[in-house]
C-alpha cells in the first residue's frame, strides 16, 4: 500500500469515529463538558440555609378570625373620637368570620355597651327571629355597627343618639377593615345610620328594598329592627317590608326563601 493510500484510510477512519462519536452524542446526550474548576466546584456545594424573607415580602395570610380578633384589639384601645370616654365596652361584632352575610347597624346601645356584643338588646332580639325566620342563625352570619362605642346624648353616658358625621367618618376604617376581611357575599344595611355611613346616601324609606354596591358588594338596605319596634314589632306592616327586603336577599344567595304563610308573627321562644 502506498504511503498516500495509508495517509487517506487513517483520514477516513479518523472521519468515520468522529460520525460514530456525534451520533452517540445525539443519541444520549451530551455526557460531558468541558468546565471551568472553580465553578464546577460552586455548582456542587449544597445549597446554603434560607435567608430571612426581605422586609417587601408579603406578610402570611392569618385566618379571618385572626384577623378580625386584631381589628377588635385595636378598637378596645380606640381613642380616636369622644365616644371612647363614656364607653363600658367596645363592640366589634360579632359572629362567623367567613360569612355569606354581614348585618350593619347603627351603633351599640345600653346592652350592648354593657355587654359588649352588638345586638344584643331589644332590637337584636328582633334581628335574631328575622335572622332564624330566614332559615339561618346568628353564628352563620356576621353582625357589626358603623361605630364601635355607644353614642349618648351630650355625651353624658345615659340616652343613646346615633353618631356623628365625625365619629362615623373617625370610626368606619374599622368597619372597611372588618368588611375586606369578612368578604361576604351580601351586606345588609340596617338603618338610615348605616345607609349614610356605608354609601353616603340619605333617606332610608327611599333606598330600601333597592339594590345597591359596595365596593364590589351587593348592599341591601332595609329598616333599623329599632325603627320596627318603634313601628309596632314583628307583625306589623312594616316588618313584613323588612321581610321582603330579606326574601331578596335570599334570592340573590341563592338561598331557598321560607314560606311564611299568613303575615303572623314568629311563634314566642323561636
Ligand atoms: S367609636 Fe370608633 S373611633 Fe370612636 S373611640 Fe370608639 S372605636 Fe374609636
Amino acid at each position: 500500500m502506498s504511503r498516500l493510500e495509508q495517509d487517506v484510510r487513517r483520514e477516513l477512519r479518523k472521519a468515520v469515529a468522529d460520525l460514530l462519536r456525534w451520533a452517540q452524542i445525539e443519541r444520549e446526550g451530551t455526557a460531558f463538558v468541558e468546565c471551568d474548576p472553580g465553578l464546577l466546584r460552586s455548582l456542587m456545594a449544597p445549597p446554603a440555609a434560607p435567608s430571612a424573607p426581605p422586609a417587601s415580602a408579603a406578610p402570611p395570610s392569618v385566618p379571618p378570625s385572626t384577623a378580625l380578633a386584631a381589628i377588635a384589639a385595636r378598637i378596645a384601645t380606640c381613642t380616636r373620637c369622644p365616644l371612647h370616654r363614656t364607653r363600658n365596652r367596645t363592640v366589634p361584632g360579632q359572629g362567623h368570620p367567613s360569612p355569606e352575610l354581614l348585618f350593619v347597624g347603627e351603633g351599640p346601645g345600653e346592652e350592648e355597651d354593657r355587654q359588649g356584643l352588638a345586638f344584643v338588646g331589644p332590637a337584636g332580639q328582633l334581628l335574631t327571629r328575622l335572622i332564624r325566620r330566614m332559615g339561618l342563625s346568628r353564628d352563620e352570619v356576621f353582625i357589626a355597627n358603623i361605630v364601635k362605642c355607644r353614642p349618648t346624648e351630650n355625651n353624658a353616658g345615659r340616652r343613646d343618639r346615633p353618631p356623628t358625621e365625625q365619629e362615623m367618618a373617625a370610626c368606619i376604617p374599622y368597619l372597611e377593615e372588618q368588611i375586606a376581611v369578612l368578604r361576604p357575599r351580601v351586606i345588609v344595611c340596617l338603618g338610615g345610620t348605616a345607609l349614610f355611613g356605608l354609601l353616603g346616601l340619605k333617606s332610608i324609606t327611599k333606598h330600601r328594598g333597592r339594590w345597591h354596591e359596595y365596593r364590589g358588594i351587593p348592599i341591601m338596605p332595609t329598616f333599623h329592627p329599632s325603627y320596627l319596634l318603634r313601628a309596632g314589632g314583628d307583625e306589623k306592616a312594616r316588618y313584613w317590608e323588612v321581610w321582603e327586603d330579606m326574601a331578596e336577599v335570599l334570592r340573590r344567595l341563592g338561598r331557598p326563601v321560607p314560606d311564611v304563610g299568613p303575615r303572623r308573627p314568629p311563634a314566642a321562644g323561636r
